[in-house]
């Protein structure tokens, strides 16, 4: 049974096909109403969640999209292994906000649609974009995509993404400046950890190694890094952590927090983002802190 037969009665609508999601968008279901969009990879948590709750305070429909991209995996093994429990994401999704769900295949995504080019200036080629090739251009391909067939008036996006949410903003401003992005912050563990999906390939000894990150980057105060070289302190943050079991940096990187430019000394009145990536054994994990100097 296809889940959009089964979910329909439960209250939820679900949509499967592309062609169904864009004659659905033009009904009366949707005349004259606003409409907030949460789109993700599934494998949900509370911090899809949040933004599922926000979406639904701020809109009349809130509209989730579950979509596992291929084209912004840059290793194929993180896509092999990328976590998946539709059944379970449902029901979540039934119980927090969500009056539609679509989930549709990558063949129909991508079908008669190549991908969409946009110049970002620049911002998807330091951080993530440095080390995942291609990463972001899979990112914008799809959003614009989805944007496209779910037409939002207003789309949630998690800091915990920093950089993709700083991209989003820009290719919306460029290509789409109806849609405004809200900016949701990152939903974590007790212990600090920034929740996502790929937690759940960490061994509980991981994940008490992984809630190390945030401890140490919240650790630094403004008062005692102001007027200070980034390079001093990301070295040291780097060095700390890389000397927790399972973990290994990729990066850690102070920029300015809309443009991602790099901060080569952290002066007062600047508002930057650290951002940190990490392996934690073979899964990698990333997360920043908005710092306003
Ligand atoms: P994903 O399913 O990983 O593509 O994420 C879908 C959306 O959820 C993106 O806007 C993410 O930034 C957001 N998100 C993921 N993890 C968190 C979190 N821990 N807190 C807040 N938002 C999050």
């Amino acid at each position: 049974m296809r889940y959009s037969e089964f979910y329909y009665i439960c209250g939820m609508k679900t949509l499967e096909k592309v062609s169904e999601m864009i004659s659905f968008r033009s009904s009366d279901f949707f005349l004259n109403k606003k409409v907030g969009f949460v789109p993700t990879m599934g494998a949900l948590h509370q911090g899809h969640l949040a933004l599922v709750k926000e979406a639904k305070r701020n809109s009349d429909i809130c509209v989730v999209s579950i979509f596992v991209n291929p084209r912004q995996f840059n290793n194929p093994s993180d896509f092999k292994l990328y976590p998946k429990h539709p059944d379970r994401d449902i029901e979540l999704l039934k119980t927090n906000g969500c009056d539609v769900l679509f989930l549709p295949e990558s063949d129909d995504i991508y079908s008669n649609y190549d991908g969409y080019d946009v110049d970002l200036e620049g911002i998807d080629n330091v951080l993530e974009g440095k080390y995942r090739p291609g990463h972001f251009k899979g990112v914008i391909d799809v959003v614009y995509r989805l944007f496209d067939i779910v037409r939002p008036h207003k789309s949630f996006f998690g800091q915990k993404d920093y950089q993709q949410l700083v991209i989003i903003k820009k290719m919306t401003d460029i290509a789409m400046p109806d849609i405004e992005i809200v900016e949701c912050p990152t939903v974590r563990e007790k212990s600090g950890l920034a929740m996502s999906s790929r937690n759940q390939r960490l061994t509980e000894e991981q994940k008490e190694s992984a809630s190390q990150i945030y401890k140490i980057i919240n650790e630094y105060e403004l008062h005692q890094i102001v007027n200070k070289e980034t390079d001093e302190i990301a070295n040291q943050i780097k060095s700390r952590i890389d000397k927790i079991e399972d973990l290994k940096t990729e990066y850690v990187a102070f920029c300015e927090q809309n443009t991602l430019k790099p901060v080569i000394i952290l002066r007062k009145n600047m508002s930057v983002v650290l951002c940190v990536a990490v392996f934690c054994g073979q899964v990698r994990l990333i997360d920043n802190k908005i710092l306003h100097f």
